[in-house]
Protein backbone atom coordinates (compact mmCIF):
# COMPACT_ATOMS: atom_id res chain seq x y z
CA UNK A 1 0.00 0.00 0.00
CA UNK A 2 1.17 3.24 -0.65
CA UNK A 3 0.14 5.79 2.35
CA UNK A 4 0.94 9.45 1.88
CA UNK A 5 -1.52 11.45 3.71
CA UNK A 6 0.89 13.97 4.36
CA UNK A 7 1.30 17.42 1.87
CA UNK A 8 5.01 18.70 0.98
CA UNK A 9 5.16 22.32 2.62
CA UNK A 10 8.27 24.41 2.94
CA UNK A 11 10.46 21.85 2.79
CA UNK A 12 9.37 19.11 4.58
CA UNK A 13 6.53 16.28 4.93
CA UNK A 14 3.31 17.98 7.10
CA UNK A 15 0.33 16.48 8.03
CA UNK A 16 -3.36 18.16 6.33
CA UNK A 17 -5.62 20.60 8.56
CA UNK A 18 -8.20 18.37 7.16
CA UNK A 19 -8.66 14.68 7.57
CA UNK A 20 -10.51 13.28 4.60
CA UNK A 21 -8.61 10.94 2.78
CA UNK A 22 -8.88 9.64 -1.31
CA UNK A 23 -8.60 6.52 -1.99
CA UNK A 24 -6.06 5.54 -5.25
CA UNK A 25 -6.84 2.52 -7.25
CA UNK A 26 -5.13 0.12 -9.41
CA UNK A 27 -7.26 0.38 -12.96
CA UNK A 28 -6.04 -3.62 -14.41
CA UNK A 29 -7.03 -5.13 -11.13
CA UNK A 30 -9.91 -3.06 -9.87
CA UNK A 31 -7.73 -3.01 -6.05
CA UNK A 32 -6.97 0.08 -3.93
CA UNK A 33 -3.31 0.50 -3.96
CA UNK A 34 -3.15 3.81 -1.53
CA UNK A 35 -4.99 6.82 -0.42
CA UNK A 36 -3.26 10.40 -0.18
CA UNK A 37 -4.83 13.42 1.43
CA UNK A 38 -7.53 15.35 -0.11
CA UNK A 39 -6.27 18.75 0.90
CA UNK A 40 -7.98 21.73 1.97
CA UNK A 41 -7.86 25.84 1.58
CA UNK A 42 -5.35 26.22 4.59
CA UNK A 43 -3.07 23.62 3.04
CA UNK A 44 -2.62 25.35 -0.19
CA UNK A 45 -2.28 28.48 1.50
CA UNK A 46 0.54 27.36 3.51
CA UNK A 47 2.12 26.40 0.39
CA UNK A 48 1.48 29.52 -1.71
CA UNK A 49 3.03 31.28 1.31
CA UNK A 50 6.16 28.98 1.54
CA UNK A 51 6.61 29.36 -2.04
CA UNK A 52 6.02 33.42 -1.78
CA UNK A 53 8.71 33.46 1.08
CA UNK A 54 11.31 31.33 -0.91
CA UNK A 55 11.06 33.09 -4.56
CA UNK A 56 13.18 36.51 -3.49
CA UNK A 57 16.41 34.19 -3.21
CA UNK A 58 15.28 31.59 -5.56
CA UNK A 59 14.87 33.71 -8.95
CA UNK A 60 17.95 36.10 -8.14
CA UNK A 61 19.88 32.44 -8.38
CA UNK A 62 22.56 32.05 -11.65
CA UNK A 63 21.60 30.58 -14.69
CA UNK A 64 24.00 28.09 -13.76
CA UNK A 65 23.39 27.06 -10.20
CA UNK A 66 19.80 26.64 -11.74
CA UNK A 67 21.13 24.17 -14.15
CA UNK A 68 23.19 22.48 -12.00
CA UNK A 69 20.52 21.46 -10.21
CA UNK A 70 18.71 20.55 -12.93
CA UNK A 71 21.49 18.18 -13.51
CA UNK A 72 21.41 16.99 -10.14
CA UNK A 73 17.59 16.18 -10.29
CA UNK A 74 18.13 14.31 -13.68
CA UNK A 75 20.67 12.08 -11.73
CA UNK A 76 18.72 11.43 -8.89
CA UNK A 77 15.61 10.75 -11.52
CA UNK A 78 17.44 8.04 -13.20
CA UNK A 79 18.97 6.44 -9.51
CA UNK A 80 14.99 5.85 -8.93
CA UNK A 81 14.19 3.91 -12.82
CA UNK A 82 12.96 0.91 -11.31
CA UNK A 83 10.52 2.77 -8.85
CA UNK A 84 8.60 4.74 -11.42
CA UNK A 85 7.90 2.14 -13.19
CA UNK A 86 6.71 0.49 -10.70
CA UNK A 87 4.73 3.59 -9.13
CA UNK A 88 3.23 4.63 -12.83
CA UNK A 89 2.35 0.51 -13.51
CA UNK A 90 0.49 0.60 -10.32
CA UNK A 91 -1.13 3.88 -10.66
CA UNK A 92 -2.03 4.08 -14.33
CA UNK A 93 -2.28 0.79 -15.11
CA UNK A 94 0.49 1.28 -17.83
CA UNK A 95 1.65 -1.73 -19.92
CA UNK A 96 5.50 -2.56 -18.55
CA UNK A 97 6.96 -1.84 -21.43
CA UNK A 98 5.46 1.32 -22.87
CA UNK A 99 6.64 2.44 -19.04
CA UNK A 100 9.95 1.52 -19.71
CA UNK A 101 10.71 3.06 -23.10
CA UNK A 102 7.92 6.19 -23.26
CA UNK A 103 6.71 7.30 -19.77
CA UNK A 104 10.07 6.96 -17.72
CA UNK A 105 12.10 8.83 -20.49
CA UNK A 106 10.14 11.46 -20.75
CA UNK A 107 9.88 13.10 -17.42
CA UNK A 108 13.83 12.72 -17.27
CA UNK A 109 14.16 14.46 -20.76
CA UNK A 110 12.62 17.29 -19.96
CA UNK A 111 14.94 17.95 -16.52
CA UNK A 112 17.83 16.92 -19.07
CA UNK A 113 17.21 19.82 -22.03
CA UNK A 114 16.15 22.46 -19.69
CA UNK A 115 19.36 22.20 -17.91
CA UNK A 116 21.03 22.03 -21.43
CA UNK A 117 18.81 24.91 -22.65
CA UNK A 118 18.95 27.17 -19.70
CA UNK A 119 22.84 27.54 -19.66
CA UNK A 120 22.69 29.13 -23.15
CA UNK A 121 18.90 31.01 -22.20
CA UNK A 122 19.29 34.61 -23.15
CA UNK A 123 17.91 35.94 -19.39
CA UNK A 124 19.20 39.90 -20.77
CA UNK A 125 18.74 41.44 -24.47
CA UNK A 126 19.87 44.97 -25.33
CA UNK A 127 18.25 46.93 -28.39
CA UNK A 128 18.99 49.87 -29.96
CA UNK A 129 18.12 52.07 -25.91
CA UNK A 130 16.87 49.09 -24.35
CA UNK A 131 17.68 46.79 -21.79
CA UNK A 132 15.36 44.35 -21.58
CA UNK A 133 15.81 41.46 -18.27
CA UNK A 134 13.51 38.19 -18.27
CA UNK A 135 12.20 38.12 -14.60
CA UNK A 136 10.99 35.01 -13.05
CA UNK A 137 6.84 35.22 -13.28
CA UNK A 138 6.55 34.48 -9.47
CA UNK A 139 4.92 31.69 -7.41
CA UNK A 140 3.30 29.34 -10.13
CA UNK A 141 0.57 27.01 -9.80
CA UNK A 142 0.88 23.98 -11.57
CA UNK A 143 -2.02 21.19 -12.05
CA UNK A 144 -1.98 17.93 -13.81
CA UNK A 145 -3.48 15.31 -15.27
CA UNK A 146 -3.07 11.50 -15.09
CA UNK A 147 -1.93 10.22 -18.40
CA UNK A 148 1.57 10.86 -18.02
CA UNK A 149 2.32 11.24 -14.66
CA UNK A 150 5.93 12.12 -14.73
CA UNK A 151 5.84 13.88 -18.42
CA UNK A 152 3.23 16.86 -17.65
CA UNK A 153 4.43 17.31 -13.82
CA UNK A 154 7.78 17.50 -15.29
CA UNK A 155 7.73 19.98 -18.24
CA UNK A 156 6.08 22.54 -15.69
CA UNK A 157 8.61 21.81 -13.04
CA UNK A 158 12.12 21.82 -15.28
CA UNK A 159 10.73 25.16 -16.82
CA UNK A 160 9.78 26.38 -13.38
CA UNK A 161 12.98 25.71 -11.94
CA UNK A 162 14.81 26.90 -15.31
CA UNK A 163 13.46 30.52 -15.07
CA UNK A 164 13.69 30.85 -11.32
CA UNK A 165 10.02 30.15 -10.24
CA UNK A 166 8.96 28.96 -7.13
CA UNK A 167 5.65 26.17 -7.23
CA UNK A 168 3.03 24.62 -5.87
CA UNK A 169 1.89 21.49 -7.66
CA UNK A 170 -1.41 19.73 -7.51
CA UNK A 171 -1.03 16.06 -9.34
CA UNK A 172 -4.21 14.35 -10.60
CA UNK A 173 -5.93 12.12 -7.76
CA UNK A 174 -5.62 9.17 -9.86
CA UNK A 175 -2.12 9.07 -10.20
CA UNK A 176 -0.43 11.24 -7.44
CA UNK A 177 2.60 8.65 -6.33
CA UNK A 178 4.74 9.83 -9.39
CA UNK A 179 4.97 13.30 -8.02
CA UNK A 180 5.29 11.96 -4.93
CA UNK A 181 8.32 10.28 -5.74
CA UNK A 182 9.35 13.01 -7.57
CA UNK A 183 9.53 15.32 -4.29
CA UNK A 184 11.90 12.14 -3.14
CA UNK A 185 13.84 13.31 -5.88
CA UNK A 186 13.74 17.10 -5.46
CA UNK A 187 14.61 16.57 -1.54
CA UNK A 188 17.91 14.40 -2.50
CA UNK A 189 18.62 16.99 -5.60
CA UNK A 190 18.68 19.67 -2.56
CA UNK A 191 15.68 22.01 -4.16
CA UNK A 192 16.05 24.55 -1.41
CA UNK A 193 13.14 24.76 0.76
CA UNK A 194 9.89 26.40 0.03
CA UNK A 195 10.94 26.24 -4.01
CA UNK A 196 8.52 23.04 -4.61
CA UNK A 197 5.61 22.25 -2.79
CA UNK A 198 2.83 19.83 -3.20
CA UNK A 199 -0.09 19.72 -2.09
CA UNK A 200 -2.62 16.94 -3.14
CA UNK A 201 -6.41 17.00 -3.29
CA UNK A 202 -9.18 17.07 -5.61
CA UNK A 203 -9.65 19.98 -8.62
CA UNK A 204 -12.78 21.74 -6.92
CA UNK A 205 -11.08 22.53 -3.75
CA UNK A 206 -7.13 22.49 -4.72
CA UNK A 207 -7.40 23.34 -8.45
CA UNK A 208 -10.25 26.07 -8.47
CA UNK A 209 -8.58 27.87 -4.94
CA UNK A 210 -4.82 27.76 -7.37
CA UNK A 211 -6.55 29.22 -10.32
CA UNK A 212 -8.28 31.96 -8.25
CA UNK A 213 -5.60 32.42 -5.31
CA UNK A 214 -4.51 35.73 -5.08
CA UNK A 215 -0.93 35.15 -4.45
CA UNK A 216 -0.97 32.87 -7.44
CA UNK A 217 1.41 35.16 -10.54
CA UNK A 218 0.58 31.92 -13.11
CA UNK A 219 -1.29 28.65 -13.78
CA UNK A 220 0.45 26.21 -15.28
CA UNK A 221 -2.60 23.59 -16.56
CA UNK A 222 -2.98 20.51 -18.53
CA UNK A 223 -6.09 18.70 -18.77
CA UNK A 224 -9.72 18.91 -20.32
CA UNK A 225 -11.42 21.56 -21.74
CA UNK A 226 -14.17 22.44 -19.43
CA UNK A 227 -11.67 22.68 -16.67
CA UNK A 228 -9.22 24.79 -18.61
CA UNK A 229 -12.46 27.53 -19.02
CA UNK A 230 -13.30 27.38 -15.10
CA UNK A 231 -9.56 28.33 -14.51
CA UNK A 232 -9.90 30.79 -17.01
CA UNK A 233 -12.85 32.50 -15.67
CA UNK A 234 -11.01 32.50 -12.36
CA UNK A 235 -7.30 33.76 -13.29
CA UNK A 236 -9.73 36.44 -15.59
CA UNK A 237 -10.69 37.54 -11.91
CA UNK A 238 -7.40 39.22 -10.91
CA UNK A 239 -5.56 38.98 -14.67
CA UNK A 240 -3.17 36.18 -13.61
CA UNK A 241 -1.16 34.16 -16.87
CA UNK A 242 -2.93 31.43 -17.68
CA UNK A 243 -0.91 28.61 -19.65
CA UNK A 244 -3.68 25.83 -20.96
CA UNK A 245 -2.49 22.47 -22.30
CA UNK A 246 -6.03 20.75 -23.45
CA UNK A 247 -7.53 18.14 -25.75
CA UNK A 248 -7.02 17.04 -29.38
CA UNK A 249 -8.22 15.45 -32.02
CA UNK A 250 -5.49 14.90 -34.37
CA UNK A 251 -5.90 13.89 -38.03
CA UNK A 252 -2.99 11.47 -39.65
CA UNK A 253 -3.14 12.16 -43.07
CA UNK A 254 -2.36 8.99 -45.67
CA UNK A 255 -1.16 9.85 -48.56
CA UNK A 256 -2.13 8.17 -51.81
CA UNK A 257 1.69 7.00 -52.28
CA UNK A 258 2.23 5.09 -48.68
CA UNK A 259 2.74 2.17 -47.69
CA UNK A 260 -0.11 0.93 -46.63
CA UNK A 261 0.79 -1.64 -43.92
CA UNK A 262 3.15 1.15 -42.43
CA UNK A 263 -0.16 3.36 -42.28
CA UNK A 264 -2.41 1.18 -41.07
CA UNK A 265 0.55 0.45 -38.57
CA UNK A 266 0.90 3.90 -37.38
CA UNK A 267 -2.89 4.37 -37.01
CA UNK A 268 -3.30 1.78 -34.76
CA UNK A 269 -0.23 2.56 -32.70
CA UNK A 270 -1.85 5.41 -32.00
CA UNK A 271 -4.72 4.43 -30.48
CA UNK A 272 -3.21 1.21 -28.84
CA UNK A 273 -0.47 3.31 -27.41
CA UNK A 274 -1.15 4.02 -23.65
CA UNK A 275 -4.34 2.95 -23.96
CA UNK A 276 -5.84 6.21 -26.66
CA UNK A 277 -5.17 7.92 -23.39
CA UNK A 278 -3.11 10.72 -25.07
CA UNK A 279 -4.17 14.42 -25.95
CA UNK A 280 -1.99 13.97 -29.34
CA UNK A 281 -2.98 10.63 -30.32
CA UNK A 282 -4.20 10.63 -34.19
CA UNK A 283 -7.42 9.52 -33.83
CA UNK A 284 -8.83 10.16 -36.93
CA UNK A 285 -7.41 7.98 -40.44
CA UNK A 286 -8.00 10.70 -43.25
CA UNK A 287 -7.10 7.95 -46.39
CA UNK A 288 -8.01 8.58 -50.35
CA UNK A 289 -10.89 6.85 -51.47
CA UNK A 290 -8.81 4.55 -53.72
CA UNK A 291 -6.12 2.78 -50.87
CA UNK A 292 -9.52 2.91 -48.60
CA UNK A 293 -10.25 -0.92 -48.69
CA UNK A 294 -6.56 -2.11 -48.55
CA UNK A 295 -5.94 -0.03 -45.74
CA UNK A 296 -9.10 -1.62 -43.92
CA UNK A 297 -7.61 -5.27 -44.69
CA UNK A 298 -4.15 -3.93 -43.04
CA UNK A 299 -6.05 -3.03 -40.52
CA UNK A 300 -7.33 -6.13 -39.61
CA UNK A 301 -4.42 -8.05 -40.49
CA UNK A 302 -2.30 -5.95 -38.08
CA UNK A 303 -4.41 -5.35 -35.48
CA UNK A 304 -3.34 -8.69 -33.47
CA UNK A 305 -0.06 -7.25 -33.17
CA UNK A 306 -1.16 -5.01 -30.54
CA UNK A 307 -2.55 -6.91 -27.27
CA UNK A 308 -4.41 -5.93 -24.98
CA UNK A 309 -3.80 -7.63 -21.57
CA UNK A 310 -2.15 -7.41 -18.16
CA UNK A 311 0.52 -4.43 -17.87
CA UNK A 312 2.88 -6.37 -15.81
CA UNK A 313 3.07 -8.67 -19.45
CA UNK A 314 6.58 -7.26 -21.57
CA UNK A 315 3.91 -8.35 -24.55
CA UNK A 316 1.24 -6.08 -23.84
CA UNK A 317 0.93 -3.38 -26.03
CA UNK A 318 -2.20 -1.46 -24.42
CA UNK A 319 -3.48 -1.73 -20.77
CA UNK A 320 -6.89 -0.91 -19.22
CA UNK A 321 -8.24 2.73 -19.37
CA UNK A 322 -7.10 4.85 -15.82
CA UNK A 323 -10.92 4.65 -14.18
CA UNK A 324 -14.43 3.26 -14.20
CA UNK A 325 -15.50 6.19 -15.34
CA UNK A 326 -12.70 6.79 -18.14
CA UNK A 327 -14.11 3.12 -19.65
CA UNK A 328 -18.01 3.93 -19.17
CA UNK A 329 -16.93 7.34 -21.22
CA UNK A 330 -15.39 5.05 -23.96
CA UNK A 331 -18.08 2.69 -23.95
CA UNK A 332 -20.43 5.36 -24.81
CA UNK A 333 -18.58 6.67 -27.56
CA UNK A 334 -18.29 3.64 -28.69
CA UNK A 335 -22.20 2.94 -29.05
CA UNK A 336 -22.88 6.55 -30.51
CA UNK A 337 -20.24 5.18 -33.28
CA UNK A 338 -22.58 2.17 -33.76
CA UNK A 339 -25.46 4.17 -33.62
CA UNK A 340 -24.39 7.11 -36.24
CA UNK A 341 -24.23 4.16 -38.78
CA UNK A 342 -20.51 3.74 -39.10
CA UNK A 343 -18.89 0.26 -40.48
CA UNK A 344 -17.07 -1.33 -37.34
CA UNK A 345 -14.30 -2.98 -38.65
CA UNK A 346 -12.89 -4.60 -35.30
CA UNK A 347 -13.69 -3.88 -31.48
CA UNK A 348 -16.87 -2.99 -30.17
CA UNK A 349 -18.46 -2.37 -26.93
CA UNK A 350 -17.47 -4.48 -23.56
CA UNK A 351 -14.42 -5.68 -22.57
CA UNK A 352 -12.27 -8.10 -24.29
CA UNK A 353 -12.35 -12.28 -23.66
CA UNK A 354 -10.12 -12.84 -20.86
CA UNK A 355 -9.99 -9.07 -19.24
CA UNK A 356 -13.46 -9.13 -17.71
CA UNK A 357 -11.33 -7.30 -14.04
CA UNK A 358 -9.81 -4.01 -15.05
CA UNK A 359 -11.17 -1.19 -17.08
CA UNK A 360 -10.15 -2.85 -20.34
CA UNK A 361 -11.43 -1.36 -23.52
CA UNK A 362 -11.55 -3.29 -26.75
CA UNK A 363 -9.11 -1.58 -29.90
CA UNK A 364 -12.45 0.10 -31.92
CA UNK A 365 -11.80 1.05 -35.57
CA UNK A 366 -14.86 2.41 -37.05
CA UNK A 367 -15.08 2.80 -41.08
CA UNK A 368 -17.31 4.94 -43.36
CA UNK A 369 -17.25 7.68 -40.53
CA UNK A 370 -18.58 11.05 -41.88
CA UNK A 371 -16.20 13.70 -40.79
CA UNK A 372 -18.72 15.56 -38.66
CA UNK A 373 -20.08 12.49 -36.89
CA UNK A 374 -19.57 12.99 -33.06
CA UNK A 375 -17.16 10.63 -32.91
CA UNK A 376 -14.77 11.91 -35.88
CA UNK A 377 -15.28 15.46 -33.77
CA UNK A 378 -15.23 14.98 -30.06
CA UNK A 379 -12.21 13.87 -27.74
CA UNK A 380 -12.91 10.06 -26.92
CA UNK A 381 -9.59 9.72 -24.97
CA UNK A 382 -9.39 5.89 -25.46
CA UNK A 383 -8.37 3.09 -28.30
CA UNK A 384 -10.69 4.39 -30.69
CA UNK A 385 -9.88 4.96 -34.59
CA UNK A 386 -12.52 6.60 -37.07
CA UNK A 387 -11.15 6.18 -40.80
CA UNK A 388 -12.91 8.86 -43.33
CA UNK A 389 -11.96 8.75 -46.89
CA UNK A 390 -11.02 12.03 -49.07
CA UNK A 391 -11.18 12.21 -53.01
CA UNK A 392 -8.34 14.90 -52.89
CA UNK A 393 -5.68 16.99 -50.84
CA UNK A 394 -7.75 20.04 -51.10
CA UNK A 395 -10.37 17.72 -48.99
CA UNK A 396 -8.17 15.99 -46.91
CA UNK A 397 -6.83 19.38 -45.34
CA UNK A 398 -10.29 20.51 -44.98
CA UNK A 399 -11.58 17.41 -43.11
CA UNK A 400 -7.70 17.47 -40.88
CA UNK A 401 -8.51 21.06 -40.04
CA UNK A 402 -11.82 20.84 -39.51
CA UNK A 403 -12.68 20.25 -35.57
CA UNK A 404 -12.47 22.79 -32.71
CA UNK A 405 -9.06 21.33 -31.88
CA UNK A 406 -5.60 21.90 -32.82
CA UNK A 407 -2.78 20.34 -30.94
CA UNK A 408 -1.15 17.55 -33.15
CA UNK A 409 -1.50 16.16 -36.92
CA UNK A 410 0.22 13.18 -38.57
CA UNK A 411 1.95 12.84 -42.56
CA UNK A 412 1.95 9.42 -43.67
CA UNK A 413 3.61 8.97 -47.09
CA UNK A 414 6.57 9.69 -49.11
CA UNK A 415 6.54 12.26 -51.97
CA UNK A 416 8.75 15.28 -50.06
CA UNK A 417 6.55 17.98 -52.09
CA UNK A 418 3.09 16.55 -51.20
CA UNK A 419 4.20 15.43 -47.26
CA UNK A 420 5.67 19.49 -47.03
CA UNK A 421 2.73 20.87 -48.51
CA UNK A 422 0.17 19.09 -46.01
CA UNK A 423 2.40 19.30 -43.25
CA UNK A 424 2.30 22.87 -43.69
CA UNK A 425 -1.71 23.61 -44.40
CA UNK A 426 -2.46 21.60 -40.93
CA UNK A 427 -3.75 24.23 -38.16
CA UNK A 428 -1.78 22.26 -35.28
CA UNK A 429 0.90 22.71 -33.13
CA UNK A 430 2.75 19.89 -33.87
CA UNK A 431 2.95 18.40 -36.64
CA UNK A 432 4.74 14.77 -37.20
CA UNK A 433 6.18 13.33 -40.41
CA UNK A 434 6.57 9.28 -40.82
CA UNK A 435 6.75 8.66 -37.19
CA UNK A 436 9.52 10.94 -36.07
CA UNK A 437 10.76 10.59 -33.41
CA UNK A 438 10.43 13.73 -30.90
CA UNK A 439 12.34 16.59 -30.33
CA UNK A 440 12.33 17.77 -26.64
CA UNK A 441 13.63 21.08 -27.36
CA UNK A 442 10.54 21.89 -29.94
CA UNK A 443 7.83 23.64 -28.56
CA UNK A 444 4.41 21.61 -27.71
CA UNK A 445 1.28 22.90 -27.43
CA UNK A 446 -2.30 24.03 -29.37
CA UNK A 447 -3.64 26.08 -31.75
CA UNK A 448 -7.61 26.92 -31.08
CA UNK A 449 -9.56 24.87 -28.71
CA UNK A 450 -6.45 23.20 -27.83
CA UNK A 451 -4.74 25.65 -25.34
CA UNK A 452 -2.40 28.66 -24.98
CA UNK A 453 1.05 28.83 -24.71
CA UNK A 454 3.70 26.43 -25.41
CA UNK A 455 5.66 23.65 -23.08
CA UNK A 456 8.52 21.97 -23.58
CA UNK A 457 12.03 23.28 -23.99
CA UNK A 458 12.97 27.14 -24.24
CA UNK A 459 9.60 27.78 -25.15
CA UNK A 460 8.42 25.76 -21.83
CA UNK A 461 11.01 28.10 -19.93
CA UNK A 462 9.44 31.52 -21.08
CA UNK A 463 6.17 30.99 -19.99
CA UNK A 464 7.42 31.22 -16.64
CA UNK A 465 9.50 34.84 -17.48
CA UNK A 466 8.05 38.32 -17.55
CA UNK A 467 10.23 40.28 -19.76
CA UNK A 468 10.85 43.94 -18.29
CA UNK A 469 12.01 47.10 -20.26
CA UNK A 470 14.50 49.31 -19.10
CA UNK A 471 15.01 52.30 -21.80
CA UNK A 472 18.05 54.83 -20.02
CA UNK A 473 20.05 52.68 -18.13
CA UNK A 474 23.17 54.04 -17.38
CA UNK A 475 25.77 52.35 -19.04
P1 LIG B 1 -9.19 16.99 -16.04
O1 LIG B 1 -9.36 18.32 -16.66
O2 LIG B 1 -10.38 16.30 -15.52
O3 LIG B 1 -8.18 17.12 -14.78
C1 LIG B 1 -6.89 17.67 -14.92
C2 LIG B 1 -6.47 18.23 -13.57
O4 LIG B 1 -7.33 19.31 -13.24
C3 LIG B 1 -6.56 17.23 -12.42
O5 LIG B 1 -5.47 17.42 -11.54
C4 LIG B 1 -7.87 17.62 -11.76
O6 LIG B 1 -7.92 17.27 -10.40
C5 LIG B 1 -7.84 19.13 -11.94
N1 LIG B 1 -9.14 19.79 -11.83
C6 LIG B 1 -10.39 19.25 -11.94
N2 LIG B 1 -11.33 20.21 -11.76
C7 LIG B 1 -10.67 21.37 -11.55
C8 LIG B 1 -11.10 22.72 -11.33
N3 LIG B 1 -12.38 23.07 -11.26
N4 LIG B 1 -10.15 23.67 -11.20
C9 LIG B 1 -8.84 23.36 -11.29
N5 LIG B 1 -8.38 22.10 -11.47
C10 LIG B 1 -9.29 21.12 -11.60
O7 LIG B 1 -8.40 16.11 -17.09
P2 LIG B 1 -7.92 14.59 -16.96
O8 LIG B 1 -9.11 13.71 -17.07
O9 LIG B 1 -7.05 14.44 -15.77
O10 LIG B 1 -7.00 14.44 -18.26
C11 LIG B 1 -7.52 14.22 -19.51
C12 LIG B 1 -7.58 15.49 -20.33
O11 LIG B 1 -6.31 16.12 -20.33
C13 LIG B 1 -7.90 15.23 -21.80
O12 LIG B 1 -8.81 16.18 -22.26
C14 LIG B 1 -6.56 15.40 -22.49
O13 LIG B 1 -6.62 15.73 -23.83
C15 LIG B 1 -5.94 16.46 -21.67
N6 LIG B 1 -4.48 16.43 -21.82
C16 LIG B 1 -3.87 17.43 -22.56
C17 LIG B 1 -2.50 17.39 -22.76
C18 LIG B 1 -1.79 18.46 -23.53
O14 LIG B 1 -0.59 18.60 -23.36
N7 LIG B 1 -2.44 19.22 -24.37
C19 LIG B 1 -1.76 16.36 -22.21
C20 LIG B 1 -2.41 15.37 -21.49
C21 LIG B 1 -3.77 15.42 -21.29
Amino acid sequence: MYQYTQHYINGQWVDSTGDETIDVINPATEEKIGEISSGTKEDLDKAVQAARDAFPDFSQTTKEERAALLDRIADEYEKRKDKFIEVIMAELGSPVTFTKEVQYPMGLNHFRTAAKLVRDFAFIEERENSFIQKDAIGVAGLITPWNFPTNQTSTKLASAFAAGSTVVLKPSTETPFAAILLTEVFEAAGVPKGVFNLVNGTGSTIGDGISSHPDIDFVSFTGSGGVGTKIMENAAQDIKKVSLELGGKSPIVVLDDADVDYAAKTAISHIAGNTGQVCTAGTRALVPKSMHDDFIEAIKSHISEYPVGDPKDESTFTGPQVSEEQWKTVQDYIQKGIDSGATLVTGGTGKPEGLETGYYSKLTVFTDVKADDTIAQEEIFGPVLSVITYKDLDEAIDIANGTIYGLAGYVVGNNPDTVTHVAKSLRSGRIVVNNEKSDFTAPFGGFKQSGIGREWGDYGIEEFLEPKTIVGLPK
